[in-house]
Order: structure tokens, then C-alpha cells, then sequence
């Protein structure tokens, strides 16, 4: 069922499983589900079979009035889009940590400063923003393992807290935040980091008031 979850997704993974890397839904390497490293490697692997097959034809670059100018970072017709170049792109596409922080960040912000009561709208639209990432995440693999945990904990209650399910946590931001505290742990838990402790105290410290210094 997890053949396709980043190598760090999967618990007691082998040294053979770290190199593997991980395809999108269009059967190619997805930046979005690897590290850079891994991803680097796939492409380093892609772009020699491409050379070998069309010799030296210059190929990616983004051309001006061309498909897929984005009228920000570009390189004109002509030029060489290679790195280094003054218009290559310096801000690169996220890789599954990169993109993991930066979700992970906007979550465990949107739920320190949810309501104490939420309204019957706020807890609505804090169900379909989980529900939406289970389904929209764009690192496939993690959406999935989402939508399973979402899934066992329905059947099954949740993790520390038998009661402490989704559908009930959006009721209260305590509770809403030890929730999102516990999914996240349960990646951690995956990928072999350490748990945070998910007290009312430390998510305050860490997400909305800082730390004592
Ligand atoms: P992150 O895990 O990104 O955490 C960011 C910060 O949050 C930490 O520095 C810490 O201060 C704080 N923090 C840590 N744990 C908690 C917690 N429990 N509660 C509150 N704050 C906390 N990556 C994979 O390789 N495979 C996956 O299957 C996978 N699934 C993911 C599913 C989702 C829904 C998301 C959002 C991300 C997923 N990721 C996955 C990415 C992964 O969780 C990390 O974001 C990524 O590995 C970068 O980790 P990091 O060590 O920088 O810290």
C-alpha cells in the first residue's frame, strides 16, 4: 500500500529503499514527494537519457512569448538558461521538506489563533481545510497517508485521546491544536523524528507567543 511513500515516510526502511525515489501521478519524478538529492539524482539520470537521445537540442528553458513564460523569471530566445546565467530562476520549486515546513507552519499558525469556541462556519471550513490537504497536498504519497489516518482515526478514535477526533477538536482551539499536534507526531513518528510535546503551553510558545528568552 506504501510502495510509493518517500523513503522516510515508511517505518524500518532498508538501505536499498532510501534510494528510491518517488513518481508523481504522471509516472515522473515529483519534486513535490522527494528531497532534492533524490530528485536531483532522477533528474540527473532523465536529462543524460534525453541528451543521449536529441544530442545537444537546448531544452527547459523558458522562452520569452513562448509557452510557459511566466513573465517573471525568464531567459530570452536564444539565451542559455543555464545556472549561473543572471536570468537563471534563483527561487527553486519546493521539495517534500521544503514544502512539509511551509505547510506545516500555515497549519500550526491557522490553529493558534483559532477561536477558543469556534463557530458552527469556523469549525466547517477547519474540517475542509484538513479534508482539502488529505485530498489536494501535492506530495501524492503524504495526501494518502493522510486520508488513511483520517480514516483509522474515525474507525478507531484518536491517538492519545480516544475522543480527541478531528470532527470533535474543531469544536474548541485547544483542543483543535493538541489535534494537529498529534497528526503531526504521527509523521514524525513515520519519518523517525522526535514527537513534540503537544501541551498547551509549548504550542503557545512555539506557534504564537515566543519563546522566554
Ligand atoms: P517539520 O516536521 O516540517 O516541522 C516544522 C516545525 O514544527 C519544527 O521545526 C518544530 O518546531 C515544529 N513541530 C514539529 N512537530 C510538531 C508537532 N507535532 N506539533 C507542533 N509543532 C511541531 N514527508 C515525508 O517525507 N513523508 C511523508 O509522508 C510526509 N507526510 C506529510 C504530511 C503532511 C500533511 C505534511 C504537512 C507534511 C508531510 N511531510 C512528509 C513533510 C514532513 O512532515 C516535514 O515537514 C519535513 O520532513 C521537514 O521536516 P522538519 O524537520 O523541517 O520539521
Amino acid at each position: 500500500k506504501y510502495e510509493d511513500i518517500p523513503r522516510k515516510a515508511r517505518r524500518g526502511d532498508s538501505a536499498e529503499e532510501d534510494r528510491k525515489v518517488v513518481l508523481g501521478p504522471d509516472g515522473k519524478p515529483c519534486r513535490a514527494c522527494n528531497s532534492k538529492l533524490a530528485f536531483a539524482a532522477a533528474m540527473r539520470g532523465s536529462k543524460l537519457k534525453e541528451k543521449e537521445e536529441k544530442g545537444t537540442k537546448r531544452e527547459g528553458a523558458l522562452v520569452e512569448g513562448g509557452e510557459g513564460e511566466t513573465g517573471g523569471n525568464k531567459v530570452k530566445a536564444g539565451e542559455e538558461s543555464e545556472k549561473g546565467s543572471p536570468d537563471y530562476p534563483k527561487d527553486c520549486p519546493p521539495d517534500v521538506e521544503e514544502l512539509g515546513r511551509s505547510t506545516w507552519t500555515f497549519l500550526h499558525s491557522v490553529a493558534a489563533y483559532y477561536p477558543s469556541v469556534a463557530s458552527e462556519e469556523e469549525r466547517r471550513s477547519a474540517l475542509k481545510l484538513v479534508e482539502s490537504l488529505a485530498r489536494l497536498y501535492p506530495c501524492q504519497s503524504c495526501a494518502e497517508a493522510l486520508r488513511e489516518e483520517l480514516k483509522r482515526e474515525k474507525a478507531e478514535g484518536g491517538w492519545e485521546e480516544k475522543s480527541l477526533v478531528l470532527g470533535k477538536a474543531v469544536e474548541r482551539g485547544v483542543d483543535f491544536r493538541r489535534w494537529l499536534c498529534g497528526i503531526h507526531n504521527e509523521v514524525n513518528e513515520r519519518l523517525g523524528k522526535p514527537k513534540f510535546d503537544c501541551s498547551e503551553e509549548l504550542l503557545r510558545k512555539r506557534w504564537k507567543d515566543g519563546w522566554d528568552d
